[in-house]
């Protein structure tokens, strides 16, 4: 027979899937002898049974009847006795704290009857009277689910009647009116009385918290954390302790270190004769736990001391709840604390040199997501600031600039050098071109999923999204602020996409502190040495290498600056572009093998000194160069600008044959899906010379780097490979080409020729690819677009959103790799071309390969890097770090 039901002295902190993340840590304060009041914990299983089958488990209710009586006996009270009554709080707990969860009732017990036996036993009325309208209020809004302000209304006006300003101003009398105020407002919007049987009280609200997990607000908050479904939640009964019984009573909140900066020292806040969430909920202010020391010495050493136990105990930072009963302290809550990403790191290193965990659990302890945090560019928070709202932080970075209402007036401001916030109630894909053009999206509704956050995140655009506060009123182009001023278009604001903070006018914007350190300032903060010590560790423990995508000598030094270990994808295009189009233009009209030849031989100085930059750059790293991929109509006019043109040419009488061969070349080069079109290895294949211009670019100026003294490892690299018959095509002539460069210049400069993986068809027939391959590097962007049929640029901004909210992916396939599917393919592939060649290197050049979970998978793949934009290499390095390390985080993990 199942147990459903644990007292707190029997569990511990391991049980948090059990007893969810405040049952197992109240556990496991009983444990270490803590001061808890006694209770007990209805299991998450007990939860799972009560959803699957609609009603209580058999057996659920004698138990807590048995574990009732066991708690009164301790007690040496009776729950709901008229002369001397237990209460006790119902709380929910889940594995991970949820917010949207049904909140906590406390005072269960009370009723007309026992309300007196408590105002006796006390000697205080007022105090009773105060307990008994606070179940009440709490009891009708989380349980009967009756709107706050039904309750709030009522006390609001009484204070006013008074003459009042706070709660505790109320006297007996007050206090009991309201009692009365409150049932009759249960009785009409409930439709039912109160219910006067103690334990009614207590089996209704066990069960609202149960069904409170499936409320929208708690799916939908799952659904974005990616917590699963089914995990239910627990239920905690425990023991009532007071902290509004008159100033030596009280209840407070406490940090055993700062969780927003990881200075040591606690932090929290108390407030005198005050229940429950009192103290936060700014209903009066609060003090410190400095004052608190003034008021009551021994509490606050007894405090300071318990709160050293916990750190010592869970060895990290942790957050508590606590209450003093007339000078006695209770603790009411403990769990491993949540942290801002300064606060991680330096916490993580702290306690290293305090030696309470080794390098690799501080590694474990901190995230490339956390790094890539603390890398963007952030508001000054001494600058003087007018908070406006708060949304959520659906796409970091810090944004200033003029309020416009929508995409064609964000898109002709921007284009007169404006910056400006595109601010809607929700985006849809006709937002689009208006999120280009503006530095920030700030949106009145939806979540981190809606389509603002989504194609926010895609294109690297600041996003605050859901700013309930606001009022957008796009016609009359202006936003009402609950409670605060009017904001129309033009108006200047300042949105952080890191917290989701709305200010008013311009605020400061500073460097990251990270990366003036990265690029060779000398800065010297703590959180620059705890970020240094972490990426030290992980650099000597990872497998992974991490190699950087960039195109431009600029960029691959940048890299370079930040630790990467060489360039894993160097595109072509740009050596294309701006004035040497035209060359382009000459090299495909050209009619005969000389005309394409000269335009050839035009472009390739060109290209040589792009080379020469980047392997000056790279100097004795591996370069990795990918041969020219896009369709060239890319490179090409426009086919309705070159008709007009062409048209208005002839009717002058002037034709131009170049235009016109031009105009032909563009119609026949015209796709439908120029994505699935004329690409990558089939140009190198159909436009006889092009590639072998791009290899003799590429080892003449490898050649001059090293007859200048240096060391070049260059990479060429075929894209779009689905057959080894094409890279064999085109390897023999690159074979030849690089002979001919090589007897030229009296240089041979090692090189290798290696392909990407970006098709189906080449993961698969990998084994053959292999035996003509180099090295292998996956596209994984091409690879996730052929795999799911479906190209990025269009699909993002239309019908992800969509996806993402009905749950087809619980994160775009774009920003972390489709693990089932295309991971399958990196794997088969992996697999399947070592099997041939053992000593294979295999890499990464999709952005995935700058995402942390990812990573992870690469290096469980076992490729041999990793290779991602500069400024998230040192995000790599970490979690290439992490991946390798294998200590198992300590502490409860609660989210
Ligand atoms: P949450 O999950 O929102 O933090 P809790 O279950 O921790 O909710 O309850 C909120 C507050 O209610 C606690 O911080 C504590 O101050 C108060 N509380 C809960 N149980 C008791 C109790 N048995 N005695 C006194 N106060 C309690
Ligand atoms: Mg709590
Ligand atoms: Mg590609």
């Amino acid at each position: 027979m199942n147990s459903y039901v644990f007292d707190f002295a029997q569990g511990s902190m391991e049980q948090r899937d059990l007893l969810g993340g405040k049952g197992a840590n109240l556990a496991e304060m009983t444990r270490l002898g803590l001061p808890v009041p006694p209770g007990f914990t209805v299991t998450t299983e007990a939860c799972r049974a009560y959803l699957k089958a609609g009603d209580e488990p058999p057996g659920m209710s004698d138990e807590i009847g048995h574990h009732l009586a066991a708690l009164e006996a301790t007690m040496g009270r009776a729950l709901g006795d008229p002369t001397d009554p237990l209460l006790v709080s119902v709380r929910s707990g889940g594995k991970f704290s949820m917010p949207g969860m049904m909140n906590t009732v406390l005072n269960i017990g009370l009723n007309n009857a026992s309300v007196r036996g408590l105002a006796d036993q006390s000697q205080d009325e007022r105090f009773a009277f105060d307990s008994y309208r606070r179940l009440l209020q709490m009891f009708g809004s989380t349980v009967f689910g009756i709107d706050a302000d039904v309750f709030s209304n009522p006390l609001d006006d009484l204070k006013a009647e008074r003459g009042v300003t706070q709660d505790v101003d109320l006297v007996s009398a007050d206090l009991q009116e309201l009692v009365g105020t409150f049932e009759q407002l249960i009785d009409k919007h409930a439709d039912r009385p109160f219910p006067q049987d103690p334990r009614e009280q207590l089996d209704l609200a066990i069960r609202s918290v149960f069904d409170s997990w499936n409320t929208d607000r708690a799916v939908l908050y799952r659904r974005q954390e990616q917590i699963p479904d089914d995990l239910g939640t627990a239920v905690n009964i425990q023991a009532m302790v007071f902290g509004n019984r008159g100033p030596t009573s009280g209840s407070g909140v406490g940090f055993t270190r700062d969780p927003a900066t990881g200075d040591a020292g606690v932090y929290g806040d108390y407030l005198q004769n005050a229940q429950g969430e009192d103290v936060v909920a700014g209903i009066r202010n609060t003090m410190s736990l400095a004052d608190l020391d003034q008021l009551d010495h021994e509490s606050h050493e007894q405090l300071l001391t318990m709160m050293e136990t916990l750190e010592q105990h869970y060895r990290d930072m942790c957050d508590i709840e606590f209450t003093i009963d007339r000078g006695t302290l209770w603790m009411l809550q403990t769990r491993v604390g949540k942290r801002t990403p300064e606060a991680a790191f330096r916490i993580a290193t702290d306690m290293v040199h305090e030696g309470l965990i080794d390098l690799d659990e501080a590694l474990q302890r901190v995230s490339g997501a956390q790094l890539a945090q603390l890398m963007f560019p952030r508001f000054d928070t001494v600058a003087d600031r007018t908070l406006l709202a708060t949304g959520m932080n659906a796409s970091p970075g810090a944004a200033v600039g003029r309020v416009v209402f929508d995409s064609e007036t964000a898109v002709d401001w921007a284009a007169r050098g404006e910056n400006v916030i595109l601010v809607r109630k929700e985006t849809n894909p006709d937002d689009l071109s208006g999120m280009v053009a503006a530095r920030g999206v700030l949106t009145s509704r939806g979540g981190k999923t809606s389509h603002a956050a989504v194609v926010a995140r895609g294109m690297g655009r600041t996003c605050v999204c859901g700013a309930e506060a606001l009022d957008v009123d796009a016609a009359a182009r202006k936003v009402v602020v609950r409670g605060g001023p009017t904001v129309s278009e033009g108006d200047v604001i300042s949105i952080d996409g890191t917290t989701g903070e709305v200010f008013l006018g311009e605020v400061a914007v500073v460097d990251s502190s990270l990366v003036r350190w990265f690029e060779g300032d000398d800065v010297d903060d703590e959180l620059v040495t705890a970020v240094a010590t972490l990426l030290e560790h992980a650099d000597g423990v990872r497998r992974l290498r991490v190699r950087a995508n960039a195109d431009t000598p600029a960029d691959a030094a940048r890299a370079r600056r930040f630790g990467c270990e060489g360039i894993g994808l160097c595109r072509t295009e740009h050596m294309f572009l701006g004035e040497r189009r035209e060359l382009v233009e000459h090299l495909i009209v050209a009619e005969d093998s000389a005309g394409r030849e000269a335009a050839l031989a035009a472009l390739l100085p060109l290209q040589k000194v792009d080379f020469a930059g980047i392997f000056g750059a790279m100097d004795d790293l591996p370069v990795t160069i990918r041969l020219i991929d896009p369709p060239l109509h890319e490179f090409l006019p426009d086919l309705t600008e070159i008709s007009v043109r062409v048209a208005l040419a002839d009717e002058r009488g002037e034709r131009d044959s170049h235009d016109h061969k031009l105009m032909d070349a563009v119609r026949g080069l015209h796709e439908q899906n120029p994505m699935l079109g004329l690409r990558g290895v089939r140009l190198g294949i159909a436009v006889p010379g092009l590639f072998t211009m791009q290899v003799r670019a590429i080892l003449e100026a490898a050649a001059d780097h090293v007859a200048g003294g240096g060391t070049a490892h260059p990479e060429i690299m075929v894209p779009l490979v689905g057959s080894v018959r094409e890279l064999d095509l085109v390897r023999a002539e690159l074979e030849q080409t690089a002979r001919m460069v090589e007897d030229e210049l009296g240089v041979s400069v090692p090189h290798l020729i290696g392909t990407m993986i970006e098709l189906p068809r080449a993961a698969i027939t990998a084994d053959r690819i292999a035996v003509s391959a180099d090295f292998f590097s996956f596209g994984t962007n091409d690879l996730t677009q052929m795999t799911w049929g479906f190209s990025r640029d269009d699909v993002e901004a239309s019908f992800f959103s969509t996806y993402l909210e009905r749950g087809v992916f619980g994160v775009s396939p774009f920003e972390s790799l489709d693990v089932e599917g295309v991971g399958e393919l990196v794997q088969i592939a992996t697999t399947r071309a070592r099997a041939v060649k053992p000593d294979l290197h295999i890499g990464v050049c999709g952005e995935h390969g700058g995402d942390p979970a990812s990573i992870h998978f690469f290096d469980d793949v076992g490729l041999d890097y990793v290779s991602c934009s500069p400024f998230r290499v040192p995000v790599a390095r970490l979690e290439a770090g992490r991946s390798a390390s294998t200590s198992e985080s300590a502490g409860d993990g609660s989210k």
